[in-house]
């Protein structure tokens, strides 16, 4: 499942191969459930307009649209009030992608969605499972939560020296930071050498302000390491699959510490795996 880095990536690989171009027709397939918009609204906020800015909120790619007249204006002569710029979010889900192809190119199954590009390219978006969810905004889109590559040390430990909820829980609860999934948890809390399980409102501030940094590293190092195999997710020819940062405990219950060599312990925690080491982290 695609986390924050990986969803940069994607959006940056996006925005550097459509933005500005136009979207002159869309064409949605006959499942709903990657539809959180209906179909006609999807279509009728995308025909005719530009592509101004692809960006990340969140787990989300942001399409900001304009008027392909390129004023970006958003007040049609038919709208009577005023409504805010109009945005596509994507939400790829565990398989969802969004490819950049040629129209000749053989359309795969899974394909919920065309968008005819004003270049004659065509973005697909192909989803075999359909967690994906695509939806429309014209009142801006809030994702919730503050962007963990955004916030500010004071407003980090505000957001989490109270909470009762372990650590790891708040860590991936979407409505403090957007975006930090399972895989980076673990990994950011191993950097700063805390448990999961730590109740958040147990670590001093020396805690909270290692945690806040290793949180920010953890996704910068795995932002700037999908730099280089954008094309594999945004070309239509790429390969799948994501790049991964060498994770030090997500994923190896068993294995020793590569710091100590202690066996890595893995705990479930609100359902989900937490891996950490038992001597590193406290
Ligand atoms: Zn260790």
């Amino acid at each position: 499942m695609p986390e924050l880095p990986e969803v940069e990536t994607i959006a940056r690989g996006l925005a550097l191969r459509v933005t500005g171009e136009t979207v002159d027709s869309v064409w949605i397939g006959s499942r709903k459930q990657p539809l959180k918009s209906s179909a006609g609204r999807i279509a009728a906020t995308l025909e005719g307009k530009q592509i101004v800015r692809v960006h990340r909120a969140g787990k989300h790619i942001v399409f900001d649209l304009g008027q392909a007249d390129g004023n970006g204006s958003q007040q049609g002569p038919r709208r009577r009030t005023r409504s805010g710029p109009a945005q596509w979010i994507v939400h790829l889900g565990m398989t969802g992608r969004l490819v950049v192809s040629d129209p000749a190119a053989v359309i795969a199954k899974h394909t919920h969605l065309i968008a005819k590009l004003g270049s004659g390219r065509e973005l697909r978006f192909v989803d075999p499972r359909m967690f994906g969810k695509l939806s429309v905004h014209t009142n801006g889109f809030n994702p919730g939560g503050m962007e963990p590559l955004e916030v500010e040390e004071a407003q980090f430990l505000a957001l989490f020296h109270s909470r009762k909820a372990p650590i790891k829980s708040a860590l991936l609860n979407q409505k403090l930071l957007r975006g930090v999934g399972n895989i980076y948890a673990d990994e950011s809390l191993f950097r700063a050498g805390i448990r999961p399980r730590r109740r958040a409102t147990s670590l001093t501030r020396e805690h909270l302000r290692r945690l806040y940094v290793s949180v920010r590293e953890v996704l910068k190092e795995a932002i700037a390491l999908g730099g280089s195999s954008v094309s594999d997710y945004v070309d239509a020819d790429g390969q799948e699959g994501f790049f991964q940062l060498q994770h030090r405990v997500y994923g190896r219950e068993g294995e020793p510490c590569l710091t100590c060599r202690t066996p890595v312990k893995r705990v479930v925690l609100a359902g989900r795996s937490s891996h950490y080491c038992p001597k590193c982290q406290k």
